[in-house]
C-alpha cells in the first residue's frame, strides 16, 4: 500500500464467539470532501498501486466488515467518492500509460491517469481525447465510473463509446476483460456504474485525429431561453462542440439569456503551423492572470462576489459584453478547461461550498420545465451563480443520464441558512424535471432521493443494476455515500 505498507499493520484481536475484531489504524482516518466542499466524510484512506494491493484491500474489507468506495481525483460534485466510516480506495497512484500507438491513436492506461496526462501524451502526436470534462484534473477511472460527457455529447456520445476494452478487478478477486462484445452486460453497466461493480485497472481508448492544436470558435448571444435552446438545436449539427453560458440571475423577458460558444476542429492545411500549436507548451494555461496575480490566489478576489447583487452585476456585464458576436481561434486547453484557468475557484463559494444541480431534458419539454425552474429559483431568492447548457443524445449505458435534448447545470452557493430551503427547492426541481421526462447525472446532484432515481431510471434498470451487483460483488463490499443515498435510502 502507500509507502509500501501491507495489512500486517492491522492488529487482529483474538476472535470472540467466532467474530474477528480488527483495530483500524487511526493514522488512516482522513476527512474527505466532495469537489463542491458542501459534504464531508471521515474514512480510512488507502492508495493501492497495483491489482494485488486492491485484492488485498477487498479481503481486508470483507474481514473487517467495512465498505469500500473507489475514488479517482474526487472531482465529483456530490458524495460519489465519499464513504462515511468506511474505506476509501484512492486510485490516483495507478497512473501509468501502459501502451500508446501514435499510428492508430489507441492508448491503454491505468485508471489513475488524468485527462491532463492523457492529452499531453497524445496531442504532440496529432491526437486529442474524443471526450473530455470541463476540468482536466479528472482520472480515467472516475471518467468511466460516471461515463462523462463533453461539449460534443450530441456528436460523439459519452466517453464509454470510445472505450475499446477495460480490465475489471471484481471485489471477489476475479479479473475480467470487458468490451462491447465480451462480457458486454458488464461493459455497459460498469461504465456509468458509479464504481459499484468493480475496479477498472486498465482502460483502452481510441483517440481522435487532429490537424491543429486550435479550434475555430464562434460566440453567439442569445436573448432568452426560447432562443437559447432553439439556437443550440439549430447550430449543433454544424459544429464539433456546443456549449452555452446562461445568466440565471436574469428574469422577465431576459430569462435564460446568455451566450453560445460553438467550435470546430481545423481541417488539414488550415493551421499554418500545426506542429507548434499541438505542443503541450502552446496549450498550457498561463500561471498568472493579467501577467501579475498568481492564479492560485484568484479565489480570494472572487470572495466579494458571494453577495448575490454583485454577482448579478457580473452576469449583466458579461451578458452585455457577449452581445458582440465574435469569431476567434482558441487552443483546445483554453476552450475545454476554462475552469482550470482559475485554480481553487470552488473555494470562492465560501465555507458552505456549492451544489451543482444538473438536469437533462428532452428537447420537447426543456423550455417549459426550465422556465419553471429558473422562475422558482428567482422567486425563492436563491438564483444560481453560473448556468451552463449543452446538447445531448441518448446512449446505451445502463445508468445513462443522457437524453435527446439538452442539459442545464446550475451552481448554487450553500450557507448554513440556505441549506434547508435549498434542499426543499431542489426537491421541487426534481419533480418538475422527472414529470417532464428528464434525467439526472450521478456525478453532480447531491439531493437526488431513491424515489427520484427510481422514477427516471425505471424499476427494470434498477433491478438489472442490482442483479449485476449481486453477481460481481456478492458480499456487497462496494458502497459509497451516493449509493446508500440513492439505492438504499
Ligand atoms: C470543474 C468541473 C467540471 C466538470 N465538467 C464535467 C463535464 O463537462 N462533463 C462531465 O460529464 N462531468 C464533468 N464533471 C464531473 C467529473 O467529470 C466527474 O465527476 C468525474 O467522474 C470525476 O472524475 P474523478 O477522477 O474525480 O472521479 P471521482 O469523483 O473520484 O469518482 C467518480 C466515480 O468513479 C468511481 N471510480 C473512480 N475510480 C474508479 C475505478 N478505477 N474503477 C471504477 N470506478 C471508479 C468512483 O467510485 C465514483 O463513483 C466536472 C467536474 C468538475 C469539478
Amino acid at each position: 500500500m502507500e509507502g509500501g505498507q501491507r495489512f500486517s499493520q492491522f492488529k487482529i484481536l483474538p476472535s470472540i464467539k467466532n467474530m474477528t475484531t480488527i483495530t483500524l489504524p487511526s493514522e488512516r482516518l482522513t476527512y474527505l470532501e466532495n469537489f463542491g466542499h458542501s459534504l464531508r466524510a471521515a474514512s480510512y484512506l488507502y492508495k493501492p498501486t497495483n491489482a494485488e494491493e486492491i485484492s488485498d484491500l477487498f479481503k481486508f474489507a470483507k474481514q473487517s466488515g467495512l465498505k469500500v468506495t473507489l475514488r479517482g481525483a474526487g472531482r465529483s460534485y456530490n458524495d460519489a467518492a465519499l464513504n462515511s466510516s468506511g474505506i476509501v480506495m484512492d486510485l490516483t497512484g495507478m497512473n501509468k500509460i501502459l501502451a500508446w500507438n501514435p499510428e492508430t491513436g489507441i492508448i491503454t492506461a491505468e485508471p489513475g491517469v488524468t485527462l491532463e496526462k492523457l492529452w499531453q501524451t497524445v496531442l504532440p502526436d496529432g491526437w486529442w481525447p474524443p471526450v473530455v470534462s470541463g476540468t482536466m484534473t479528472t482520472t480515467l477511472g472516475g471518467c468511466l465510473g460516471m461515463n462523462i460527457h463533453g461539449k460534443n455529447n450530441f456528436r460523439m456520445g459519452p466517453i464509454g463509446e470510445h472505450v475499446q476494452e477495460f480490465i475489471a478487478l471484481l471485489p471477489t478477486g476475479a479479473e475480467l476483460t470487458c468490451s462491447p462484445t465480451k462480457n458486454g452486460d458488464l461493459f455497459y453497466a460498469m461504465i456509468s456504474g458509479m464504481g459499484m461493480l468493480g475496479v477498472f485497472t486498465s482502460i483502452t481508448l481510441k483517440m481522435k485525429k487532429m490537424y491543429s492544436g486550435l479550434l475555430q470558435v464562434n460566440a453567439v448571444p442569445v436573448t432568452n431561453l426560447k432562443m437559447h435552446l432553439q439556437a443550440i438545436e439549430d447550430e449543433a449539427p454544424k459544429y464539433d462542440y456546443t456549449v452555452g453560458w446562461l445568466d440565471a440571475t436574469a428574469g422577465g423577458s431576459g430569462l435564460g439569456r446568455g451566450q453560445l460558444h460553438l467550435a470546430n476542429y481545423l481541417h488539414e492545411g488550415e493551421d499554418p503551423d500545426p506542429k507548434k500549436t499541438m505542443q503541450v507548451a502552446y496549450q498550457t494555461l498561463p500561471a498568472t492572470m493579467f501577467g501579475v496575480f498568481p492564479k492560485s490566489s484568484i479565489h480570494y478576489f472572487m470572495t466579494p462576489f458571494r453577495i448575490m447583487p454583485l454577482w448579478a452585476m457580473v452576469n449583466t456585464a458579461k451578458y452585455v459584453a457577449s452581445l458582440r458576436k465574435g469569431t476567434y481561434r482558441q487552443s483546445h486547453g483554453a476552450f475545454h478547461f476554462l475552469l482550470d484557468y482559475v485554480p481553487k475557484w470552488d473555494l470562492a463559494y465560501g465555507k458552505g461550498g456549492l451544489i451543482q444541480y444538473q438536469s437533462f431534458l428532452p428537447k420537447e419539454t426543456a423550455l417549459d420545465a426550465w422556465t419553471e425552474l429558473l422562475k422558482l429559483s428567482l422567486k425563492s431568492g436563491m438564483p444560481s451563480y453560473l448556468g451552463v447548457t449543452k446538447r445531448h443524445r441518448p446512449d446505451k449505458f445502463l445508468l445513462s443520464h443522457a437524453v435527446d435534448g439538452f442539459s442545464l447545470a446550475l451552481d448554487f452557493r450553500v450557507t448554513n441558512g440556505s441549506r434547508a430551503p435549498m434542499h426543499s427547492m431542489l426537491q421541487e426541481f426534481d419533480k418538475i424535471v422527472t414529470d417532464a421526462g428528464g434525467r439526472f447525472y450521478f456525478a453532480k446532484n447531491s439531493e437526488t432521493t431513491p424515489e427520484t432515481a427510481l422514477k427516471f431510471l425505471g424499476a427494470e434498470t434498477v433491478a438489472r443494476f442490482k442483479a449485476l451487483k449481486a453477481r460481481t460483488d456478492p458480499n456487497n463490499l462496494l458502497e459509497s455515500d451516493l449509493y446508500r443515498r440513492v439505492f438504499e435510502g
